[in-house]
């Protein structure tokens, strides 16, 4: 899911509290309108392989760092949505996967998937929110999170997350970064208004140290996870949308959203994408 859906949620239900002062909030109709919006982007995105840029052999690539899984490993995909990711790991790795998503629907269709390849005790889905885990304390092998952590941010994702990894454990993220220290304004703009934590490879990296992880591995997710695996499935899926939601203000702006997205994506791509960041817990 992208960073500019999140805001313009954000955005929304703040516009809805009230100027005056001592006037009561209009939780109903705040509440009406956030959940009407997360239907629509959970439908939306429920229709396209992934709700975040990556592809199977980067899944595998990151998988291949870690070395301490066996059929008694614990695992955990935060921020898992519908599981393409999940599954893929679920194929290669061993032990019992816990997939996590704030988006009861995105779970729904996570455990379809999980069953549709057989995996139905090895991989579960559940709905939970990262910022609450709901772990036992050093219970973790593996904590896995793809185009996720941004939701809680790095730093305190990779701070809060740690005390459930066992040591030695790993964790496995991946997270929008700059690839220069300098960037044209409009493309900064954006990121300092969608994730302001966006930030270096070498700053990520010194986080994840002072978050008490040895950084194992760091590596750029190639343009096809944008491009292929990303937004290509979601122009059919847009078109698709609009038609049913013809006359709808909140698609329409999610749909234009995601276009401009994807443009900026295409101007800027030597300056930003996601960048895997596998740590060991120390
Ligand atoms: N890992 C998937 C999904 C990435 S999109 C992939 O790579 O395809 C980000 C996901 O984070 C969405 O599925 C969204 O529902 C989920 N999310 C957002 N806030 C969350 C929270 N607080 N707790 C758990 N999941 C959350």
């Amino acid at each position: 899911m992208s960073n500019g859906n999140i805001k313009t949620i954000k955005q929304r239900s703040n516009d809805l509290t009230p100027d005056e002062p001592g006037e009561p909030a209009p939780s109903s109709l705040n509440r009406s309108i956030h959940e009407f919006d997360f239907n629509l982007i959970c439908e939306y995105f429920s229709t396209v392989e992934r709700q975040g840029p990556g592809s199977p052999e980067i899944t595998l690539k990151a998988l291949s760092f870690i070395d301490n899984l066996t059929d008694e490993s614990r695992i955990a995909d935060v921020g898992c949505g519908t599981g393409g990711q999940t599954m893929t790991l679920a194929k290669q790795a061993p032990g019992r996967i816990t997939g996590l998503d704030l988006f009861p629907e995105f779970v729904q269709i996570f455990n379809r998937n999980a069953e549709r390849l057989n995996f139905p005790d090895r991989v579960k889905g559940i709905v939970g929110s990262m910022d609450n885990l709901p772990f036992q304390k050093e219970e973790l092998d593996l904590i896995w999170s793809e185009g996720s952590i941004y939701n809680i941010g790095f730093q305190r994702g990779l701070n809060e997350w740690r005390e459930f990894l066992k040591t030695s454990g790993y964790i496995a993220v991946s997270e929008a970064s700059w690839f220069t220290d300098e960037r044209p304004a409009e493309i900064n703009d954006f990121w300092m208004d969608a994730y302001p934590e966006i930030d270096t490879i070498p700053n990520k990296v010194a986080q994840m140290q002072e978050a008490g992880y040895i950084p194992v591995s760091t590596f750029i997710l190639p343009e096809n996870c944008w491009t292929e695996h990303f937004y290509a499935p979601q122009i059919a899926a847009q078109e698709k949308f609009l038609t049913k939601y013809a006359g709808n203000k909140t698609a329409a702006e999610l749909i234009s959203n995601q276009r401009h997205e994807m443009r900026l994506y295409d101007k800027y791509k030597s300056f930003y994408g996601y960048v895997f960041y596998i740590g060991k817990k120390i």
